[in-house]
């Protein structure tokens, strides 16, 4: 949430923008703003879910993080939408033969990410600090953060029973219906120190939301205790991208979920979900209708990322909405 500011915001002023982020929908705008900050020498901080981390055969795998590195190392399969491009699969192949547990796949060069990140994480290192090591390795510009060190879990309850989120996710592949979804661990867990002091930078752009799904990838961030304050008093206008496009999710099971808790599936359940936490909302061009609908500030564009340019598209969007956001009072009406 923001206080009304002096206008300080030239469009040439260098961009300090945080994200918070799932996966692949959130990679695909972290990417975005990843490059515009790049460019115009600024600065973006992305936290990421770590709600869908779990333990597989012996292994850490964090598959958010690893979206969002793979997509700003520019690493990753656009068309499979998650791992890395390029990807070989001797070594599940093998695993099949000798009878293991193959319902999660992992490719052959996505697999040295989880082993090292195992064997890092058991000697004693920060998952925070491992993927910033990563990150540098990588020659990622921008910080990416676990939003927070301590172990949080997604548990998905359904009509079968409490399911980890990748039981849910992988094994069932969405289908039990949810009747709700908990984070078991998130209320002893810390916000990550960093995310906690970028979100209080008074130089701060933007905080972006990104187009994730809400339920199991913004959710598991925003219930980490002190996170919902950090951002009502931060400088910065919060601003959400809707994932729901055109009465669907453009992937995953949003939209079942959606109607499984009774929500509508439109730009104004987003925004009535993140009630409290956003300023306004960025929905796509399609769904410009429903936007006298919504009684936040909203801009309706496109907001479809099909390749590099629809991302810093919609990341510049972002960006200048928020500045425009920012030089407002508080209580403008909605906006197209
Ligand atoms: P996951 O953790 O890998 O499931 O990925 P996320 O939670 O980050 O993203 C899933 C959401 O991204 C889905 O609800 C999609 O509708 C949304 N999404 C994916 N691509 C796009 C896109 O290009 N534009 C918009 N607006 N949303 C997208």
């Amino acid at each position: 949430m923001h206080a009304p500011q002096q206008s300080t915001a030239g469009s040439q002023r260098r961009p300090n923008i945080v994200a918070l982020s799932g996966g692949v929908g959130g990679a695909k705008l972290a990417a975005g703003l990843d490059a515009i900050t790049r460019a115009d020498g600024g600065k973006l901080t992305v936290a990421v879910n770590t709600g869908d981390d779990f333990e597989h055969l012996g292994l850490k795998i964090c598959p958010d993080l690893d979206s969002v590195l793979y997509a700003l190392a520019r690493l990753n399969d656009p068309a499979r939408g998650w791992g890395r491009a390029n990807e070989t699969w001797h070594f599940m192949r093998a695993l099949q033969e000798i009878g293991g547990e193959d319902w999660f796949s992992l490719g052959d060069r996505d697999l040295a990410m989880h082993v090292e990140r195992t064997h890092q994480l058991r000697k004693g290192i920060a998952l925070s600090r491992f993927t910033a090591d990563v990150a540098a390795r990588l020659g990622i510009h921008a910080t990416i953060l676990p939003a927070t060190d301590d172990v949080v879990r997604t548990l998905v309850h359904t009509e079968e029973g409490a399911l980890p989120f990748q039981d849910y996710f992988v094994k069932r592949r969405c289908e039990p219906t949810v009747r709700h979804i908990d984070f078991p661990g998130a209320a002893e867990a810390r916000p990550h120190p960093a995310l906690l002091q970028t979100l209080a930078d008074p130089a701060l752009d933007a905080i972006v939301i990104c187009p994730s799904n809400p339920y199991l990838s913004i959710d598991p961030i925003l219930a980490l205790p002190g996170l919902r304050a950090a951002l009502r008093h931060a400088s910065a206008p919060v601003i959400a991208v809707s994932p729901i496009v055109g009465g669907d999710a453009l992937k995953g099971p949003a939209a079942k979920i959606m109607r499984e808790l009774g929500a509508e599936i439109t730009p104004a359940a987003i925004a009535s979900h993140y009630q409290g936490v956003i300023d306004a909302l960025v929905i796509d061009e399609r769904d410009s209708p429903q936007a006298a609908r919504l009684d936040l500030p909203v801009l309706a564009t496109r907001t479809l990322m099909h390749c590099l340019q629809d991302k810093e598209f919609l990341a510049r969007e972002v960006l200048v909405f928020a500045r425009e956001i920012a030089r407002r009072p508080a209580t403008l009406e909605a906006v197209q």
